[in-house]
């Protein structure tokens, strides 16, 4: 069980968080129901993550494979998981049971890998594929211009769900920075829509982190996925 006052901070940085999600939502034309927080756990304690369950959290983000399919086990099987990092094509097997979404599929070799292990288990993964838009080299993801060129052949894949995109902008003092990068990844799905058909609706759109999800909101996010700032003001146990 959390403690009291771990609890009540998490619900003042989650009510605050919540606040600022509706309030961005209004200024897009959309309803606070349109946009899904994901609360990022990967550096999170256990007890944080109990407090976020008991605020009534049910989507949460991990960043590694393992952390996730160990922390699937010691948690409410309501719990809905969220991957949002690098998978490995020989970490699929364990993890599609579990990931309710993968945000991270960075190239048609992985998306290959999940469709074939998908269909031998009898799934419909969600996924969603990862874009480099601001073409950094050291990130993971699909370049902008490779993404449209293989996006005809996706409609081969018919046991994974390609429910959108994904994309982290990148780090800088000004937020409106990333701006101009979510506006292209909603471009960016439009484009993969138009050349797919099937069972990929490709109309969701993962971005925005805790310092700019404001922003990714208002350029069309519908999955935004916060970490930091839903533990601001916590201590981590002495070990
Ligand atoms: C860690 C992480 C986040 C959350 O970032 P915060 O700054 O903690 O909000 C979001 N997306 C990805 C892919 C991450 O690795």
């Amino acid at each position: 069980m959390p403690t009291t006052s771990t609890l009540e901070t998490i619900r003042r940085n989650l009510d605050r968080v919540r606040e600022t999600l509706s309030a961005a939502a209004d200024r897009s034309g959309r309803k606070a129901d349109d946009v899904t927080l994901v609360a990022v756990t990967k550096y999170a304690e256990i007890e944080w993550v109990n407090a976020l369950l008991e605020l009534g959290e049910r989507s949460l983000g991990e960043s590694r494979p393992q952390q996730m399919v160990e922390r699937a086990s010691q948690f409410p099987s309501n719990v809905q998981w969220h991957l949002i990092g690098h998978l490995q094509r020989n970490k699929v097997r364990p993890v599609l049971p579990i990931a309710d979404v993968i945000h991270s599929v960075d190239s048609v070799r992985l998306l290959d890998r999940i469709n074939s292990l998908a269909k031998e288990i009898g799934t419909s993964p969600r996924v969603l594929l990862e874009v480099n838009v601001s073409d950094e080299a050291a990130k993971d993801g699909f370049a902008a211009d490779e993404l449209l060129r293989q996006a005809a052949g996706f409609s081969q894949f018919e046991h994974v769900r390609i429910d959108g995109l994904m994309t982290m902008a990148p780090f800088a003092d000004d937020v409106e920075t990333a701006r101009p990068i979510f506006a292209r990844l909603r471009e960016l799905a439009g484009e993969v829509r138009a050349r797919v058909s099937g069972i990929h609706s490709v109309r969701e759109l993962s971005m925005g982190m805790s310092r700019d999800f404001t922003v990714a909101i208002e350029e069309g996010a519908t999955i935004i996925r916060v970490g930091r700032t839903l533990f601001e003001g916590l201590e981590r146990p002495a070990s």
